[in-house]
């Protein structure tokens, strides 16, 4: 925590309008600093003239407003709070039930069997695309732009003909974009910092460095890195054997039997008794798996983390393959590092789901390439419109769907829940909404697959975006990313440069930039789902104006050095706050009851009459793509 007042900090300042000017909700989008406002402003109808979420600053992902609906519904308060169901006076052929990458997948593939099908879909929060969230900003007299949530057009596994074949539908081709529009020379000589903090190390310390997270680090910077580091002898000497080592602590095994070990301990367990390294290594490596499993290295197996390139086990020459997450066990191979595409859009994957919009929405958004939809403005007064074959109702929860005859009853409300409950019916409808919560909604649903579903716990975590006005700091420190085993965010690092299309990477410091910023809540030393019920209690309670000062204080104290004044140069704050974030993956650590072969999403996702379920949780893997093959599933087993 830093020593400065709030004043210093510039915490709750307002934003000059002449800086900083965010489109629609003005009022709100200035500061990015009054949630009980955004959630007033939550409840504007789609169609309001100027009605623009991506600019939204504040509380984004679960933002107020978008969830109570749905704790009401979980607590048991939603129906005596609310008795009144309209009759219905809508029908369509298919409802789906929220509008990410699954649900408008599932429209897409739904259409695509069936041309004629008119289609619904109804999303609880202000903006489709689900965690595939555009974060925009528009400072310095142009757009910035940032992903709220998913990034990276990657998997464990190549993608899938389907969804491979989606994306080629829409025209990504990431190969093909990778050549053109990554730009690595924009951050040139720039290094990784890692930040000790004296509530942890003993001292405030910027210490920078090449010696990659990758476990191939050159000797020669590890012990520069080290030496400089406000670290006691042993830790030193620990993270050197880690990370440049070559002992072999398995000799005479082979390759699989060493695996095989690896996959029933955690990397700290690794650390500590097999490298045997001193135990003050593990506050420097605790939430290097943050980013990538939403906890530490605690609740994260050793075959994992070797399988994402961390360091520690050169010497074991283990081969290719083998990690268990995914439901790869030791005895089913993916190839790190993960055969996917380098390229994504400077939105990440909103991209994929404006565009998916764009092709089910015709008008909805100009263009037609994947160049031209990172900065087409999309007119959300389109997307529910009655003349649509698809209509997408953003800011409206469902509540209820049963099985009708000949069909499905659905029943929605406005996302906050205690107005009015509106009834439509459909020939089918698919939930590609987050699976643990369906049971509420879908009551008659037989109760082994409640029970596989109330079992589900996704992962917290928190994508925070910061508008500043330049990065001056961040060249004359020498610096494009922060590690911060201490902070409040784990890591921060300056916006990824892409160029596409008309948008481009900003490439001078004295002009502002977007910093994205990691923090995932979880509570180290408990069972990995028990760290992240814990952490997502902590979420929901951390009011905006905590998020803001932390990120104030952090921001100022890694950076000061370099000239950062953090109630000067902040321009604008998004903290896109995801309780219910990645969907779960099997962890042999800690997922007793079951193994790799029969997860609990394969009772999950079963059909109901015409009910049926898609959703990235079906596929108990947080990517994109899987989510798109969830979808195709799920309609497939609609229409046969
Ligand atoms: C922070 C973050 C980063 C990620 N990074 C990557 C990445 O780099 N690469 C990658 O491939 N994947 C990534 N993922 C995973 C990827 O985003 C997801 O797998 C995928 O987008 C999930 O899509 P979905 O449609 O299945 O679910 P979601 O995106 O969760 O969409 C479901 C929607 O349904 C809505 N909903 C729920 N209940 C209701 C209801 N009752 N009524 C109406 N609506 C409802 C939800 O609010 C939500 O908007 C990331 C995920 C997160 C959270």
């Amino acid at each position: 925590m830093s020593k400065k007042s709030d004043k210093e900090l510039g915490v709750g300042r307002r934003i000059a309008r002449r800086d900083f000017l965010q489109g629609a909700a003005i009022g709100v989008a200035l500061t990015g600093l009054a949630p009980e406002l955004a959630a007033a402003a939550e409840a504007e109808a789609q169609n309001a003239k100027d009605y623009y979420p991506p600019t939204r600053l504040g509380m984004r992902g679960s933002h107020p407003g978008s969830f109570e609906g749905a704790h009401e519904l979980r607590d048991g308060d939603f129906w005596s709070k609310t008795p009144k169901v309209d009759a219905a006076n809508e029908h369509y052929d298919l409802v789906v039930v929220g509008g990410g990458i699954s649900g408008l997948s599932a429209a897409y593939f739904y259409r695509q069997k069936n041309p004629k099908a008119k289609v619904l879909i109804i999303e609880n929060h202000d903006d489709f695309g689900g965690h595939a969230k555009r974060n925009e900003f528009h400072v310095g007299g142009r757009m910035h732009l940032l992903n709220g949530g998913t990034l990276e057009i990657d998997s464990p596994k190549p993608y899938s003909p389907v969804a491979s074949g989606v994306l080629k539908t829409l025209g990504i081709h990431p190969a093909e974009l990778s050549k053109q529009c990554d730009d690595d020379t924009i951050y040139a000589g720039l290094k990784q910092g890692v930040f000790f903090d004296h509530e942890t190390f003993g001292t405030d310390k910027l210490v920078t460095t090449t010696a990659g997270r990758e476990g191939k680090a050159d000797p020669k910077e590890v012990a520069a890195f080290v030496a400089a580091a406000p670290l006691k002898d042993g830790v030193r000497k620990s993270i050197l054997k880690i990370e440049t080592g070559t002992e072999d602590y398995y000799p005479g095994l082979t390759s699989d039997q060493k695996k095989d070990k690896l996959w029933r301990f955690s990397y700290k367990d690794y650390l500590l008794n097999v490298v045997k390294a001193d135990p003050g290594v593990i506050a420097y490596y605790q939430h290097r798996t943050d980013g990538l499993w939403g906890c530490g290295i605690d609740a994260v197996s050793a075959l994992d983390c070797w399988g994402v390139g961390f360091p520690g086990f050169q010497g074991l020459k283990l081969k290719p393959g083998g990690t268990n997450r995914m439901g790869y066990t030791p005895r089913g191979y993916c190839t790190p590092p993960f055969g996917s595409e380098t390229f994504h859009f400077p939105d990440g994957n909103a991209s994929i789901a404006r565009s998916l919009v764009r092709m089910l929405v015709p008008g909805s958004m100009p263009g037609h390439t994947a160049e031209d939809i990172v900065t087409a403005k999309c007119d959300y007064s389109t997307l529910d419109r009655a003349s649509n074959d698809v209509r997408i109702r953003l800011n409206n929860i469902v509540v209820r769907a049963r099985n009708a005859k000949d069909g499905v009853e659905v029943a929605y409300t406005a996302s906050p829940g205690g107005g009015a409950v509106h009834r439509v019916t459909a020939r089918h409808c698919i939930f590609a909404s987050w699976n643990m919560m369906i049971p509420y909604i879908v009551t008659e649903l037989p109760a082994g697959q409640k029970a596989a579903m109330h079992a589900l716990i996704k992962t917290p975590l928190v994508y925070t975006s910061v508008a500043i006005r330049n990065w001056s700091s961040f060249k004359t420190l020498g610096i494009k990313g922060v590690y911060a085993p201490g902070g409040y965010h784990s890591d921060f690092h300056l916006n990824a440069p892409v160029n596409i299309g008309s948008y481009k990477s900003e490439r001078d410091p004295a002009k502002p930039i977007l910093v994205h910023m990691t923090r995932t809540p979880a509570q180290p030393g408990l069972p990995e789902r028990e760290q992240h019920k814990a952490g997502r209690y902590e979420l929901l309670n951390t009011p905006f104006e905590t998020f803001e000062r932390e990120i104030r204080a952090q921001l100022g104290r890694t950076l000061s050095a370099g000239g950062f004044d953090p109630a000067r140069d902040i321009a604008g704050i998004a903290v896109n706050r995801w309780p219910h974030g990645y969907a779960p993956e099997y962890n042999a650590l800690c997922d007793k009851g079951f193994d790799a072969d029969h997860t609990p999403n394969l009772i999950e996702r079963r059909k109901f009459g015409n009910i049926a379920i898609a959703n990235a949780d079906s596929g108990m893997a947080a990517y994109t793509d899987v989510a798109m093959d969830q979808a195709h599933r799920a309609v497939g087993e609609l229409l046969g």
